[in-house]
């Protein structure tokens, strides 16, 4: 079948029209973990370190939730940031996740390598939910960067011990000038994490739409982006 065809076909299939864009997460809660922070720094780039970096980015990807409709809550920010030399245990913080009850665990944390090495890249660690909201993730992050880091599994204390589905983006490499640079530019910020937000929001609706809906294409204009 011609892509006109295609179209046309389409174009008479009108099928439960996606809900409005500013309502798709009400009701929703998510926990966002910017990795490290007070005493611990986490990773150290020429410029900046691993526990600032989480943070900006967390703060940006709250704007994008918040902006559906989603009730976020960080694990420090503002008022809930950790002193510079407070320490903090994992099992505490794992706690205070746990508690809160959300649907899902973003934990935030940059990665480190070889100068050279780059890209975002995101892990879960067990179970269904979590394999495919990192999958979703990855492929807007994909998208976005070029990068063919994939999904990989990862024995992380956090995500080992959440009680929702819990994925872990390592938003890049701050060991790389290049892509550390970038990662300190609020603009840059608020990009990547507008796709790790798609990501998330495209692996909530497919809980919601059924499957038929789902294997069919998007009508044309939906991928425009
Ligand atoms: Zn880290």
């Amino acid at each position: 079948m011609g892509l006109s065809a295609n179209l046309r076909t389409a174009s008479v299939q009108v099928v439960n029209p996606a809900p409005l864009a500013g309502e798709l997460l009400q009701g929703r809660t998510i926990v966002i973990d910017p990795g490290h922070g007070g005493y611990d720094p986490g990773a150290l780039g020429k410029n900046s370190r691993e526990s600032q970096l989480n943070l900006a980015m967390a703060e940006q990807l709250r704007r994008w939730f918040e902006t559906a409709g989603a009730r976020v809550l960080l694990t420090r920010s503002g008022s809930r940031d950790l002193p510079p030399h407070q320490k903090y245990r994992v099992q505490d913080r794992i706690a205070w996740i746990n508690a809160t009850q959300a649907d899902v665990l973003i934990d935030i944390h940059c990665n480190s390598g070889g100068p050279r090495w780059s890209g975002p890249q995101t892990f879960y660690w067990d179970g269904a939910a979590s394999y495919h909201l990192a999958h979703d993730v990855q492929q807007e992050l994909q998208y976005f960067t070029g990068t063919k880091r994939a999904v990989t599994r990862i024995d992380q204390y956090v995500l080992r011990y959440a009680r929702m589905p819990a994925i872990n983006v390592e938003v890049g490499f701050i060991t790389n000038p290049r892509e550390e640079s970038q990662l300190m530019n609020p603009a840059y910020q608020k990009q990547l994490t507008w796709y790790v937000f798609l990501g998330t929001e495209r692996w909530f609706l497919k809980g919601r739409w059924p499957q038929r809906l789902l294997e069919t294409p998007p009508p044309t204009r939906m991928l425009i982006r």
